[in-house]
């Protein structure tokens, strides 16, 4: 089986310990690569490693280190078809999605900061009497954890702007989903970032993941996963004063009004609905559909639920592939099961798949619709995370945007409608990070990026990242 290592110090690395634990192959649900159970001695290593590289990455030019991340862009780019059958194997995506949204995005994420880190500057300020300017400087070693649901997308989103701004980084990918942050560790020092710039460490949350929150020599964790984990490094990280960017759960509406285009609604809910099997943080899981059109739409959106190809992965034809493990898989299930015992009817789905031939071990679950559930249950107010989608109708736009805020989370939302007037007054009333409209997931990387409520706290994307990486100090002189 295929052993995996941590990258510190601009070497590949076995855990000190030289425990590992294994990562499966969700599409024949069997373990098919060993991952280093890292801890606190792995972390004192990179800490060294990254302390002692950081005077020397601050002060490289920006240009310097804009090159080091396109190139790493490029290297990725050469191999897009490996990094894409790898995080295919890893996380169960589909290959051809792996390829145009994971890694594609990966090296656009690279391609962008390195941008930014040129871009990036202080601010100037003037009155009759003082003249200032501001000087954002890096803040050492810092932190990424990042989840499995896009591995290779999220983990260059959080580092890339760390090491745009000049800090050194600790990474730590999901213990599900590590192939591609490991593939990636191997063409750091190719691509010209120095030993010890760039780390990455593998293993549990629970260890490896709380040994980084805990760490005096870490002063900012930059986390996307869970609300629960979220609250946790929140909390952790309060006791020494860290700085926290947390992007967290989503239980996101899509907003369906009578005079939208029915045809183009039902293909964008079923991409926000469905796309990577549910497991995207910014998915429409809740549809709310207004009732001039709500008969009309529930059958045109339960048609192309039932047209999404499930299969093996590695198949180019692909749409559908197995949920990221068992253990979600079966954390799915018992939440179609506690939505019927809530009372409501599966129209489409519900079910284990079972795949043919080479994927008949696989963990798939069916692109499933709930309807007849009220908002209040735990199906409509828990993140489940997976394809499904509950489906209810509406009256009024009032009535539309209660029903959007009715939950605790507030990531993104879409909203479809052919009243631009309509569509700005309720993007302006949902309480979200990001409304769409008329469209789903449509990014553009410069725009802020984050939730309200329960779903984080600070916002990403653009310089706003690079501002979270670094610290302004402001010096001002008489004029
Ligand atoms: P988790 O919160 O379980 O894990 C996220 C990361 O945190 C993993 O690397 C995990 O390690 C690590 N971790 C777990 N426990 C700790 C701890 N105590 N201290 C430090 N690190 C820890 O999330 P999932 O991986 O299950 O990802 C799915 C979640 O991520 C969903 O809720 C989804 O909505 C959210 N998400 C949010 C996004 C956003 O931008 N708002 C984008 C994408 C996903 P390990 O894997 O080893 O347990």
């Amino acid at each position: 089986m295929q052993k995996i290592l941590n990258f510190i110090g601009g070497e590949m690395r076995a855990p000190v310990s030289g425990r590992y634990f294994e990562t499966d192959d969700p599409a024949v649900g069997a373990p098919y690569a060993l991952v280093p159970d890292s801890g606190a001695e792995d972390l004192e290593l990179a800490v060294a490693a990254a302390k002692k590289a950081f005077p020397a990455w601050r002060d490289t030019p920006a240009a310097g280190r804009a090159k080091a991340l396109r190139n790493l862009a490029d290297m990725i780019e050469k191999n897009r078809a490996g990094f894409a059958r790898a995080e295919c194997i890893d996380n169960g995506r589909p290959v051809a999605a792996c390829t145009a949204v994971n890694i594609m995005r990966g090296s656009a994420n690279l391609r962008f900061f390195a941008d930014e880190a040129v871009r990036f500057s202080g601010e100037k300020f003037k009155t009759e009497k003082i003249e200032s300017y501001t000087l954002p400087q890096p803040l050492g070693v810092v932190a990424t954890i990042s989840p499995w649901n896009l591995p290779m997308l999220l983990f260059t989103w959080k580092f890339a702007p760390a090491l745009a701004a000049g800090n050194c980084v600790i990474a730590k990918p999901s213990e599900v989903t590590p192939m591609t942050a490991y593939m990636l560790a191997n063409l750091a020092n190719d691509a010209g970032i120095p030993g010890g710039v760039f780390n990455v460490l593998h293993g549990k949350g629970a260890n490896i993941g709380a040994a980084i929150t805990a760490h005096p020599d870490i002063p900012a964790i930059s986390f996307t996963g869970g609300t629960v984990t979220g609250t946790t490094i929140y909390a952790a990280a309060a006791r020494q004063l860290k700085k926290v960017s947390l992007e967290l759960g989503g239980k996101n509406p899509t907003v369906v009004f009578n005079d939208a285009d029915l045809d183009k609604t039902a293909e964008g809910a079923i991409a926000a609905g469905f796309s990577n099997q549910g497991q995207i943080c910014l998915c429409g899981s809740r549809l709310l559909v207004q009732e001039g059109i709500y008969e009309d739409f529930k059958k045109a959106f339960i048609a192309r639920a039932k047209e999404i190809k499930i299969g093996d992965p590695l198949l180019e034809e692909t749409q559908h592939g197995p949920m990221v493990s068992k253990a979600h898989m079966e954390k799915v299930l018992d939440y179609i099961g506690l939505a019927q015992r809530e009372g409501g009817k599966v129209l489409t789905g519900g079910k284990r798949c079972i795949v043919d031939g080479r994927c008949k071990g696989g963990w798939f679950i069916e692109p499933t619709i709930i309807e007849g559930l009220p908002m209040e249950c735990r199906a409509n107010q828990e993140e489940i995370f997976g394809p499904v989608v509950t489906i209810m109708p509406f009256k009024t736009e009032d009535e539309a945007v209660a029903l959007a805020n009715g939950v605790e989370y507030g990531l993104a939302a879409s909203v479809w409608t052919e009243d631009r007037a309509k569509a700005d007054r309720v993007a302006a009333k949902i309480e979200s990070g990001i409304v769409w409209q008329n469209c789903w997931n449509a990014r553009d990387l410069r725009t802020p990026f984050g939730g309200v409520k329960k779903s984080g706290v600070g916002r990403e994307g653009g310089r706003r990242a690079l501002e979270f990486f670094t610290e302004e100090k402001t010096i001002s002189r008489i004029a």
